[in-house]
């Protein structure tokens, strides 16, 4: 028994003719004039927020709004059926790396973690590394002799921009 799959993402399609427009953020439906208000409200950061304590290289890339209109209370199902489809296609990527090989929207990333052996097993090593770390930073130091105090500045990673230097070799003349 592995992870349990992420399935719940594949099921998003609102039945044909039901008017209603998939969020590309969180995956949940909305009439044609909640929409709007609910993407441009509070969804991608709480999304966000739900991956927070996730490592910087593994956040979750944010998706972008699907290229086709916004359908209107006019729009055919046709158009319905597509802005949705693609706001799938795109809220499948907006995903969670797990070490268990899973990608995990944000949306189900607090069940997912709580429950994934292979992540608690990890954390826990993890946890344990860094602990022992610790321990021995502090050792170390405990052997020391406080003579230098001098904190070293070595923060200032500048960051120089590519000059546009012609590498033009005057001839000799
Ligand atoms: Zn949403
Ligand atoms: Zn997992």
């Amino acid at each position: 028994m592995g992870c349990t799959s992420s399935s719940a993402v594949e099921n998003l399609l609102p039945a044909t003719g039901s008017k209603r427009i998939v969020c590309f953020y969180c995956g949940q439906n909305f009439a044609v004039d909640e929409y709007q208000p609910h993407v441009d409200g509070s969804c991608k950061d709480d999304m966000l927020a739900k991956v927070s304590d996730v490592p910087e290289e593994k956040k979750p890339v944010v998706p972008t709004p699907p290229d086709c209109n916004v359908p209107t209370a006019e729009s055919s199902d046709e158009d319905f059926d597509k802005y949705n489809n693609e706001a799938i296609s795109k809220l499948k990527l907006f995903v969670v790396k797990c070490v268990c090989g899973d990608d995990i929207h944000p949306r189900q990333y607090a069940a997912h973690i709580a429950d994934c052996k292979k992540y608690k097993a990890e954390q826990k090593e993890k946890e344990k590394k860094e602990k022992a770390e610790k321990k021995d930073k502090e050792e170390k130091k405990e052997g020391e002799t406080p003579a230098e105090e001098a904190p070293a500045e070595t923060t200032e990673a500048e960051e120089t921009p590519a000059e546009e230097t012609p590498a033009e070799e005057t001839p000799a003349e």
